[in-house]
């Protein structure tokens, strides 16, 4: 019998790191687990670790640790909290980490479980996008295998098996467009933060689906695919695609376009992570393309989505600029959450933010988190500024 590879989940409780699960309750004999974490919601985590029998369980928050620690008083499994606890989880060396942290406060873990040079799968995008530098430089010191698990990420990768990178032409990243796809400017004034997280095709985390519905998420995705994929940014596209069923393509030098298509789960890009470099049995939806009928494709509108435009404006500044930019959207999609702003201020807050704050390029963690710190409080004011005055 195969020995079961280890595993660690950051971010176990949320959408990724549910839909991980559910996969490796499908093949329980195949997986171990080690390390389980979330941030407050201490209830879950402990039935989730007490399920999966994990070594030992984490919660961000520490106000949430005396109700993670009376929950598993007996079973044998760790507690901690804190974010020295989470980098020591990442350090426990597990074969295969799952990083699906929301968020940069997903960053140290992510950079402690690459540095043990096993291998990572990456959902925590806005890490990359901050850090582009010190991770892949982290990635290339320690030897670690970086797995995308982004639909799109993972379609690529996908396509590129037996490819060559310097023999790409072009990049395409599909996008669903949103729940907003077909909103006029004025109709999406007033949307509210329950229309933002309706997404027409995928279930996920809040923040990631007020991203989907800014597009912001795309413009994320595009220096993700930047920093994964060194193609260089003007041969990366992003090509709306309302059915989301091809997840993304790669055209090579001699004008083949390779697809990776599958039905809008989750659980298909991180089932082939999970089981890379094999294939694993999922019981996901199969693809039906004849009940799907046709798939249909249009360029995305930069003047109704203007986060798409300062995101591949980010990526080409580079420096600070990246992390400048997620830091300030983080800030105001919890503040749009919150009934704070309206929905066309999220890229409003952004942009002046990344106008009204210039720092230097960072070297170090250091140096980066001040940053993502000053640029939090910059859009904060500005937040209060458009509050003040509506
Ligand atoms: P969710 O909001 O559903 O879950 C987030 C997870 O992170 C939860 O376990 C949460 O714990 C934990 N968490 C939140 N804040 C912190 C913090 N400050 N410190 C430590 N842990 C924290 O998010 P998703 O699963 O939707 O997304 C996770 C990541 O994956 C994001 O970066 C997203 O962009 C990316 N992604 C998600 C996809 C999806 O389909 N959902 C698709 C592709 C990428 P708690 O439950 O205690 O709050």
């Amino acid at each position: 019998m195969n020995v079961p590879r280890t595993i660690s989940i950051f971010g176990a409780t949320g959408s990724v790191g549910l839909s991980t699960l559910d996969l490796i309750r499908q093949h329980r004999d195949a997986y171990r687990i080690i390390a389980l974490t979330a941030n407050g919601n201490a209830a879950d985590l402990a039935k989730l670790a007490m399920e999966f029998d994990a070594e030992i369980a984490v919660v961000a928050d520490d106000a949430a640790y005396p109700a993670l620690r009376d929950a598993l008083a007996g079973t044998g499994i760790a507690a901690a909290s804190g974010e020295a606890a989470l980098i020591a989880a990442a350090a426990m060396g597990a074969d295969w980490t799952m990083a699906a942290i929301v968020g940069c406060a997903g960053l140290k873990p992510t950079l402690a479980a690459i540095e043990q040079g096993k291998t990572v799968a990456l959902a925590n995008k806005e890490a990359l996008v901050s850090a582009g530098e010190l991770m892949t430089e982290a990635i290339a010191r320690s030897g670690a295998v970086l797995l995308p698990v982004d639909s799109e990420h993972n379609a690529i990768f996908q396509c590129l098996a037996g490819g060559k990178i310097e023999q790409i032409r072009k990049i395409t990243l599909t996008a669903s467009g949103g729940p907003f796809r077909c909103f006029s400017l004025d109709d999406m004034r007033s949307v509210t933060p329950a229309q933002a997280v309706a997404h027409p095709n995928w279930s996920m985390g809040a923040k990631i689906s007020v991203d989907s519905a800014t597009m912001m998420n795309k413009g994320l995705e595009l220096i993700e695919a930047y920093h994964l994929f060194p193609v260089g940014l003007d041969k990366i596209d992003i090509l709306v695609h309302p059915q989301s069923v091809i997840h993304s393509m790669v055209e090579y030098a001699d004008r083949s376009t390779l697809a990776q298509l599958g039905s809008p789960d989750m659980r298909i890009p991180i089932a082939s992570t999970l089981a890379w470099p094999d294939r694993m049995v999922t019981n996901c939806q199969p693809l039906d393309l004849a009940a799907i009928g046709s798939l249909t494709f249009e360029e995305p509108d930069i003047r109704r989505f203007p986060a798409l435009k300062l995101a591949r404006d980010a990526a080409a500044a580079g420096g600070s600029v990246p992390a400048i930019l997620n830091a300030a959207n983080e800030v105001a999609v919890a503040a749009f959450l919150d009934g704070r702003i309206g929905f066309l201020d999220i890229a409003n807050v952004v942009s002046r933010t990344i106008e009204g704050y210039s720092p230097n390029a960072f070297h170090s963690l250091d140096m980066l988190f001040s940053i993502d710190a000053a640029a939090r409080s910059h859009a904060s004011a500005k937040i209060e500024d458009l509050m003040n005055a509506a």
